[in-house]
């Protein structure tokens, strides 16, 4: 089942005389903006992303984030930084946005924006799933963050396989949400799809996801991190292929002697992602769709 989304925002030719071929795929609408630097785009931050994004230029993961340079420019009212517009020379490229762990929401119970009850999550569960929803629920017609995004997991691929994809821009036309696809065999299907089965770029992507592997399990970053929400963003055009780490806004430091595994399931009492269970399936994905 799939949803078709209109593209978010998209800045293309000229954008204060400065050569623009940017879109936006899933996330709110609204955070980013053109600046005035070729090859750079501004996103709105929260300081907690500014400072992931800051550790991160200097972690084994650098080659996998977009470089930020200047912070805080201030427009209309809003703050933002300046980061690497990871599209920028690619030409007409497909690009796909894949959410990484097993769990997508922050564990934090004096966070009225996660525990607070809310109708318009309750619409969005009913409009999809009706019998999910418990007898409590259809009467006070609400449920909380938390609620809906475990239910988001499991009717998508990332309680099992640890990712899910967000949404997929393929050539000119598609921009797509996926609100269930669960089973691997569809998920391999679609990924065939979105590469068209060209193994060359499928290879390119591989070997990418290897060494994102091999530099997490070295990263201070990630060995000192929690993170939740944060994709993958796949990047190709016909001769080269991409991927990087994008969207740390519910990344968090670890408290003080915590450390994470990110290879098991979360459990409750636990912090634990799942991050390195959905590298490893899609490393597993794309072997299999390169041999078949
Ligand atoms: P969310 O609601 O998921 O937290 P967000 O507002 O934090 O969203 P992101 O998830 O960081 O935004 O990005 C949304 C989309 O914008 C991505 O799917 C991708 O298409 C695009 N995008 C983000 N960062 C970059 C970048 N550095 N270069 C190019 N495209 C980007
Ligand atoms: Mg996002
Ligand atoms: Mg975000």
């Amino acid at each position: 089942l799939c949803q078709v989304i209109n593209c978010k925002v998209a800045f293309k030719k000229q954008f204060n005389g400065i050569k623009y071929n940017w879109i936006q795929l899933a996330g709110h609408a609204g955070r980013f903006k053109p600046g005035d630097r070729e090859g750079y785009i501004l996103k709105i931050m929260d300081d907690s992303e500014k400072n992931c994004l800051a550790l991160l230029q200097n972690d084994i993961l650098s080659e996998f984030v977009p470089k930020i340079d200047r912070t805080s420019l201030n427009f209309d009212n809003n703050y933002y930084t300046e980061m690497q517009d990871l599209l920028y020379g690619f030409s007409n490229p497909c690009i796909m946005d894949i959410k990484i762990g097993v769990r997508t929401f922050i564990i934090d119970e004096s966070n009225d924006k996660e525990t607070k009850p809310r109708n318009d999550l309750y619409i969005k569960l009913i409009n999809i799933d009706p019998d999910e929803l418990t007898e409590e629920e259809h009467q006070t017609q609400a449920i909380n963050k938390r609620r809906y995004m475990s239910w988001r997991e499991r009717c998508t691929c990332s309680a099992t396989l640890g990712f899910r994809i967000e949404a997929v821009k393929k050539s000119q036309v598609q921009e797509k949400e996926f609100y269930s696809m669960k089973k691997k065999s569809q998920v391999f299907d679609h990924i065939k799809n979105y590469t068209d089965n060209n193994k060359s770029i499928m290879e390119m992507y591989l070997n990418r996801l290897c060494c994102l592997q091999r530099n997490l399990k070295q990263s201070d970053f990630f060995n000192s991190h929690e993170m939740i929400g944060s994709s993958l963003l796949f990047v190709h055009d016909q001769s080269r292929a991409n991927i990087w780490m994008i969207d740390f806004g519910k990344t968090r430091k670890l408290p003080d002697g915590v450390r994470l595994k990110h290879d098991v399931r979360w459990e409750e009492g636990t912090l634990e992602d799942g991050y390195l269970i959905g590298i490893q399936s899609l490393i597993d994905i794309f072997r299999e769709a390169i041999e078949e």
